[in-house]
Order: C-alpha cells, then structure tokens, then sequence
C-alpha cells in the first residue's frame, strides 16, 4: 500500500514537473517569438518635407512590408491607419511605416501642397527618377530595404468608379502579378461580404495611375503593390477599419501577424 502510495505522488510530482518544465519552455519560445524591435528614422531629413519612417524588426527573418499613409494630405484614414500599424508587433521580417508621407499636406488638409501631386511624382519606367524631394526619398526606402510588399492607404470622394472625373471609387487597385493579386481578391471578397448595398460594395482593379508609389514600386523595383481607396462618405472609423483590415489581412497573408 506505502509502495502505491509512493508510486502515485511520484507520478503526481513528475506531472507538475513535467507541466513545469513545458510551460517554460513554451514561454521561453514565445518571447522569442515576440522579440520585435521598432526604431525611428527621419527621411527627407534637414528639408521642410521631413518625415518620419518607423522600422519594426523582427528577430525572426522574413518579408519586408511597407505601409504608406498621407500621400495625399485630404485622405485622413490613410494616415491615422498608417499611425496605428506603427504600434504593431510582428512575428516575423520587417514592417516599415510612413505614416505621413506629405507631411505638410496633412497639416494643411489638402491633397498636394505647391501644385504638384505626390502621387504622381515617382519613377513612370525604370528609366524615369523620382520628381521632387520627398517622392526622391519615400523611393529610396523602397529600394534600400528591399521592399518584397507594399499597400499604399488613399481615400477617394465617392463609392463607385465616375469615368469623367477619374475618380476610383472604393476600391482596390493592384499591379498585376499572381501573388498580388491573390491576396488583393481575397481582401475585396471579405469587405463586400459584409456590405449591403452594392453600390457601395469595393471594386477589384487593376493597374495603380503611372506616377504612383505603388506602380513606381511594382514597375521599376518588382514589388507587390496594392493601394486601398476608402470612401470619405462612410463614417472615419469605418475607413480606418477598412485601412486596418486590409493591412492585417496582409500581414496574416505572409504569416507577420
Ligand atoms: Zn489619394
């Protein structure tokens, strides 16, 4: 009977070991699962367009992710999204955050400040070179960092596409490539899921205006570039939401987060 005895608080006592044992090693694992990093940097740095470009490392290797926000100074989803993922910790590569490209033109609430616009200020071919300051530096980070993935936040004025204004739309405009395009399909199936009204519904595209940061991105340095255009007639947190989503959906895609 001592011996049963014995035996079953010895087993009792090598459970809580063994439970011990394996929780540890599990947090262990788990921290450095977690071992993130975030360190700043200012582009565009000494001139009046300066910046802020936030670099969130993973100890693990893996994809480099950009997230832009504030191209256009008038789209405030883009940059108060891009403001909240610079917070984000990720499991694995390298996110990297311009949260307001046009710094200067958020301040002001305006799309472009000094006439031209941002948007249209990058490479149009691999012969063409950045056309102002700030476009010149957003590029560099693109090309320094070796960018694999890059979702550019915007908004636009209406829900569905008007051919004579040039207006997108709610939409999802990505540079065609099979990769992209996976992940941009399954972003757009998820939001209209969920919307009732079909006119409101977002609108799968292709081919970012030549000049942008997604097709300057895509065209010239190879990179899978998308940019998500919310509607300024639904509600700011919602477009928020939408800016979030898509950046999460990402990031899940390629197992960051
Ligand atoms: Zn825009």
């Amino acid at each position: 009977m001592q011996n049963v005895r014995t035996k079953v608080s010895n087993f009792i006592f090598m459970f809580i070991v063994g439970v011990f044992v394996f929780s540890a090693v599990f947090a262990f694992s788990d921290s450095v699962q977690a071992a993130t990093s975030t360190k700043t940097k200012t582009i565009a740095a000494g001139t009046k367009y300066a910046t802020k470009l936030y670099i969130i490392k993973s100890s693990n290797p893996g994809p480099v992710v950009m997230i832009v926000g504030g191209v256009h100074g008038n789209e405030p989803a883009g940059y108060k999204a891009a403001a909240k993922v610079k917070n984000y910790s990720i499991k694995k590569g390298t996110l990297l955050i311009i949260p307001q490209a046009n710094k200067r033109a958020v301040a002001a609430h305006k799309r472009s400040i000094g006439g031209n616009d941002l948007n249209r200020d990058f490479p149009t071919s691999r012969y063409d070179k950045p056309d102002s300051t700030i476009s010149k530096a957003i590029f560099k980070v693109v090309k320094d960092y070796d960018v694999d993935w890059l979702m550019d936040m915007h908004e636009g004025v209406n829900y569905q596409k008007v051919r004579s204004s040039g207006s997108v739309g709610q939409s999802l405009i990505y540079y065609p490539d099979t990769q992209t395009k996976k992940i941009a399909s399954k972003i757009v199936r998820s939001f209209n899921k969920r919307i009732k009204t079909s006119y409101k519904d977002f609108s799968l595209l292709r081919h970012p205006v030549s000049g942008s940061l997604a097709s300057a991105s895509a065209k010239v340095l190879g990179v899978n570039s998308f940019i998500l255009e919310t509607c300024t007639r639904d509600s700011l947190s919602n477009r928020i939401n939408y800016q979030l989503k898509a950046a999460n959906m990402l990031l899940g895609h390629i197992n960051m987060k």
